[in-house]
Parts: structure tokens; sequence; C-alpha cells
């Protein structure tokens, strides 16, 4: 495989690792499962949630039902591509803009159950009022100030949030996506040493049409460390009617059409230094720790508009009536509809697991809440590809044009362009693949990378050989032993025999990932499609275990055929699963990745057109496909 990493990238790294989260002070589920132990205990019994926290919300949450209700026509936000923002005050008498600040501060304080309760229900119902709410609450201002804020700080700006300041975050840029470390925007001390004067651009910053304040990251100066400089991300609270800060843009997308989402330009924009947050050098930290927290939020959207989409194929799989039966009746609808529930119930198991989890603090949740994000929007995703399907030419249709001409008018064409970006935004799919992946090899890096990197001395290689070899040859058979089937696991009544596979599973994927290290060693970090796959085997297993949980738990509640949901789950899951684990080496990965390179050295040149060139086209220059590769060379 081609040598990928230039200099660029190997200080992007550096700086990214030094941003990682790296301590695990609390018991992780996932962490545990990627080294073949299965802990029950910590996502079982299912955490209920208490009365009266519910009831926290409950009385808010029919509110703003009624709300959504009677006053956001989602279809024509859409087809107008433009917000409603007279909506802003109903939001700001609910409270709704304070959702996630704590009480002292002006606003509800709800936990993170109850918090999600409402962002579900948004959900159901007009997803760019969830970004308005979310890209506010989740990622904008509060967030990050309830973590890292001072006191001083705290009571400046959240009871102004709450109350309806709106805000934003800005991290992306037009240069850095996926990779913030490399951003450009700067932040440089002014010279009366009363702030810091920002320069540079933030792209799609969600809010930032309305945003009275946001979060910047930008680079302040290097530091030296150990002797060498490095580079320094900081973070700052920035009122946008600050001089120098302009709005160049108003980015308009295939879905959430009535978000407020701006290109920003700072031009010698001052910040006083008060507005630092948490600390110099912290920002990317901040950011990567923001992004984490507030990570819970989407794929609880993703959960509740899975409900929906449950009920929308379910009713229109009774109506329609082809071939002398409801479609629901010809199997090749019904598999979906199995798909779209059973797998439903796996998101919505994740959502109230880590909710559940996140609120009583005992755990660290930093890997399912990326696994949360992956496999939900993933999910949602497919889910509402099946539902376009069974909805057949009307899933393509707008629901005003269903309206206008007598139909009910399902919204399933919006609900699939709003779906889209969930698999894009706060990371990336693959960037949760690869941050899950770090996390999944940690253990066995902290043992192995002193002889794995070329410049330990011979000396200390071997002692580490000797100490990794001691841990590995007690570990490793462990790897292979253990009963996992019946009585084992019996808490968990018919589904006991899954949970007796996701031990087996957990135990084999622990060997995989140990095997992947000792077969490509350093190589390994680009080999990412055997990465991904032991991820995915991995998120599988994590929501067969939740989905086990819940199941049981709603069982004891009285829904004993919820137990149906999570088997029918967990059977699919089990076939990906095998799936991934016959191909983690046994694949064409090698093969895609040489035709790829061929392709982009233009190899495949007669493969092209023949195809109508746009007119404004802009082809690149012979020096600048020279260039481009001499890089894969
Ligand atoms: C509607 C919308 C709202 C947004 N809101 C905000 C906001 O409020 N604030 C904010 O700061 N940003 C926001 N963003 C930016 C968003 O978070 C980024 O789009 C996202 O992080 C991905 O960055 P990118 O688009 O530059 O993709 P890139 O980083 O250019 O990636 C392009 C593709 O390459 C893949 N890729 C990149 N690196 C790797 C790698 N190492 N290995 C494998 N694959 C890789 C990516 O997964 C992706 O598929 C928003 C974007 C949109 C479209």
């Amino acid at each position: 495989m081609a040598e990928v990493k230039s200099q660029g990238a190997v200080e992007a790294m550096e700086v990214a690792e030094a941003s990682r989260e790296t301590e695990w002070e609390k018991p992780s589920f996932v962490g545990q499962l990627f080294l073949g132990n299965l802990n029950t205990d910590l996502i079982h019994p299912f955490p209920e949630q208490p009365a009266a926290d519910k009831a926290e919300a409950d009385e808010f949450l029919a509110k703003l039902e009624r709300f959504l209700a009677e006053n956001v026509d989602a279809d024509k936000i859409d087809a107008q591509g433009e917000y409603d923002y007279s909506l802003f005050d109903g939001f700001n008498e609910l409270g709704a803009w304070g959702m996630k600040i704590p009480k002292e501060y002006g606003g509800l304080g709800f936990s993170a159950t109850n918090y999600n309760r409402a962002i579900g229900l948004v959900a159901t119902w007009c997803g760019s009022t969830v970004a308005w709410l979310s890209a506010h609450q989740s990622i904008g201002v509060p967030q990050p100030l309830k973590l890292f804020g001072t006191e001083d700080q705290k009571k400046k700006y959240l009871p102004r949030l709450a109350k309806g300041a709106i805000s934003a975050f800005a991290l992306t840029e037009p240069g850095v996506g996926s990779d913030p470390a490399k951003m450009a925007t700067t932040a440089t001390p002014s010279p009366d040493g009363k702030g810091w004067i920002l320069n540079g651009e933030k792209l799609w910053c969600t809010n930032g049409l309305k945003a009275e304040v946001i979060v910047v990251m930008a680079q302040t100066p290097p530091k030296k460390v150990n002797g060498k400089e490095k580079k320094q991300i900081s973070a700052f609270i920035l009122e946008t009617d600050t001089p120098g800060f302009e709005i160049v843009h108003r980015c308009q997308f295939m879905g959430l059409r009535g978000i407020g989402n701006v290109l920003i330009k700072f031009n010698n924009v001052f910040v006083p230094k008060e507005n630092l947050l948490w600390g110099e050098g912290l920002g990317l930290k901040l950011a990567l720790i923001t992004l984490n927290t507030g990570r819970l939020t989407i794929p609880a959207g993703c959960a509740a508009i899975g409900r929906r989409m449950v009920d929308i194929a379910k009713e229109w799989g009774l109506e329609r009536v082809q071939w002398g039966a409801p479609i629901a009746k010809h199997e090749g609808v019904a598999a979906k509809i199995a798909w779209m529930a059973s797998h439903t119930f796996a998101m919505e198991a994740i959502v109230w697991l880590t909710s559940g989890l996140a609120d009583r603090g005992d755990v660290d949740l930093r890997l399912e809440a990326a696994m949360a994000k992956l496999f939900n929007t993933e999910v949602a995703w497919q889910c509402v590809d099946h539902l376009v399907q069974i909805r057949g030419g009307r899933g393509y249709e707008t629901a005003q044009s269903l309206r206008e001409r007598g139909e009910k008018g399902y919204p399933v064409e919006r609900i699939m362009r709003d779906m889209r970006i969930n698999r894009i935004f706060e990371g990336t799919s693959e960037i949760q693949h690869l941050f899950i992946a770090r996390e999944a090899v940690d253990p066995h890096m902290k043992r192995g990378m002193k002889i794995l990197l070329p410049e330990t001395p011979v000396g200390e290689k071997l002692a580490a050989a000797a100490k990794a070899g001691a841990h590995y040859a007690a570990w490793y058979p462990k790897k292979y032993l253990g009963w996992s089937r019946f009585p084992k696991h019996g808490e968990f009544g018919a589904l006991s025999g899954h949970m007796g596979y996701v031990e087996r599973a957990s135990r084999h994927l622990a060997r995989s990932i140990f095997h992947a290290m000792m077969r490509f060693q350093a190589k390994l970090e680009r080999k990412q499609m055997v990465l991904f796959r032991l991820v995915d085997i991995g998120t599988d297993l994590f929501a067969m275990s939740a989905a086990i949980s819940y199941a049981t738990m709603l069982a004891k509640q009285g829904h004993a055929n919820a137990v149906d949901l999570a088997d029918v789950f967990c059977k699919e899951a089990r076939m990906r699963i095998d799936f991934n684990f016959e191909h983690v080496f046994d694949n064409h990965d090698e093969e895609s990745y040489r035709l790829v390179t061929k392709l982009l050295k233009n190899e495949y040149d007669w493969f092209r057109g023949p195809m109508v060139e746009p007119v404004d086209a802009v082809m690149p220059t012979p020096e600048q496909i020279e260039e481009a590769m001499a890089k894969l060379a």
C-alpha cells in the first residue's frame, strides 16, 4: 500500500493526539468489549429514568408538542428555504433555548434523558427546528461554557443564552473539516495586552446567521514543549456584534433548508482576554470534548424519526394494495418493515441506555457515544431508504405535491433530504470509525509501542517485548476460553443465547484486534478497512447488548413482545458480524486501493465520458495533474 503520510499529515496527527482524552477514570462497557470482556453489569439492569426526573420534563414536552403542531409548518419552512423567526419567541417562552442550561443560571436544567426526549420529539416534526435548538445548546456556547467556563463567564453568558441569545460553534474552515488540527484562523495577542485579534474564516457555522455569541477555535502563537515548537489551538467566546465580524455567505443545502448556516470572516476582530475558554492551547481538546459530550443528540433525533418512519411504513403497508394484497403482506416489503422496526428498537435502546448512563455518571461513555452516532445515523439512513422504497413513487414526491392532489402528505422525501447530513456533521462516519478504532487498539498500543517504534534502543525493545510477552502469554489463551452458553446470562430470558453470542464474539474480536496488530504492526493505522470491520463488529455487539437489556426491562414492564424486536435485530446483527469476521483479513482491500491509485493517475482515461462538461468547468492544468501524481508516487 502506498505511503500517504506527508509532513503535514504527521503534524496534524501529533496535534490531534495531543488533544485526545487519554485518561479512563471510569469503566467503559465498550472498552472492555474490545478486550474480550463482557461486563453486563454496566448495562443491566437497564437504566430506567427515575419518575421524579421524568416528571420534570413531562409538562414541558406536552407544551412543546402542542407548540410544534400548532405553529411550526415544517414543509413550508423546507419549501421556502427559510426559517420562521417569529417562532423564536415561542421557544423562548417555553424555555427551549435553555433545556441544557442549569437552573441556577436560568435554564431548565434537564437531564440528558429529558433533553433527548425533547430533541426526539422535535426531530419527528421538523429537522430545521432541531438544528436551531441543538446547534445552540448541544455544541454551541452553553455546552463548552458549562464544562470549561469560569464562574464569571458562566454568570455573564448562561442566563443570556437560556433566554434565547442564540449561539453557535465555529470549528470548520474551508481548508479543514475532519482534520481541524490544521486550522488557519489565528488569534494573536493584541498589542495592548487586553485580548486577542482574530483573523480567518469559519465555514458552515450552523445558527451563525442569528447568533449573538459563538465559540470560535483559532490558532494562538506556538509554544516550545520539550524544546520542540508545538502548535496551539485555543477557544474563545465571541460576541458577533464585534467590529470585523462578517457573514460573507448564507449556505444552502440538500436538506435542513430552514437552518441559518453561514460562512464567517474575521477581519481583525478583537476578543477580550477574559473570553478565552479553559486555557491557551486547550481549544482543540475543548472542541473534541464538546462534540463527544453533545454527540448523543443526533442519535436521539435519529431514533425518534425511526419510530415515525415505522409508523408511516405500517400505515402505507396496510393501505396500499397491489397484486391483490396490502403491500406489507408481500415478503419483500415485510422484510424491510421488520428491518426498520427491529433496528429502530436498537437505536432507541442505545439512546436511552447512553442517556441513562450519562445521567448516572458512573461510566465512561466516549466510545458508546461515538458508536451511537455511527450506528444511529447509518441505520436511520437505511430506514429512510427502505421507507422511500415502500412508498414507491410517492416516496419521491414532496408532501406538498401529495397534498395538492388530495393524498396524505407524508413528508418522506423531506425526511430523506434532512437525514443525509447526519452521517457527515459532528464527525463523519469514517471519522467515528477511526476514533473508535484508535481507542480499541490503545491498550495494545500502550504495551506494544516501544517494540514497534524504530527509534527504541534494542535493549529497551527486548525488555518491553519480555514484559508484553508475559502479559499476552496469560491474556491470549483466555480469549479462547470461557463458558457463554446456558444457563449463563439466564437473566435475559429468551434472549440469553444472543448475549452468549456477544460474549463469544467479544473474545473473537479481541483476538482479531490482536492478530491485526501483530500482522500489520505500525501499518495497521493505514489499514482502514480492516479497522472499520473490527469497529463495525464492536458496534453491532454494543447495539445487541443494549437491545437485549432494553427488551428485558420492557418485558418486565409488561411489553413481552419487545423480545421479538430484539430477537430479530440480534439475528440481523449476527449475520453482519459473522460476515465481517469472515472478511477482516480475507478481502480485496489491496486490489481496491491499487485500482483507485490507477484511477487517480488517469490510467482509466478511456473510461471517462462522453459526458456534458459544464461551461464553467475548471479542468486541472497539466502541472496540477503532474503534482498530484507525484504525491501518489
Ligand atoms: C449542514 C452542515 C452543518 C454544519 N454545522 C457545523 C457547525 O455548526 N460548526 C462547525 O464547526 N462545522 C459544521 N459543519 C461542518 C461539518 O462538521 C463537516 O462537514 C464535517 O466535519 C466533515 O468535514 P468536511 O465536510 O470538510 O469533510 P472532509 O474532512 O473534507 O472529508 C471528506 C470525506 O473524506 C472522509 N475522510 C476525511 N478524512 C479521512 C480519513 N483520515 N480517513 C478516512 N476518511 C476520511 C470524510 O469522512 C468524508 O467522507 C456543518 C456542515 C454541514 C454540511
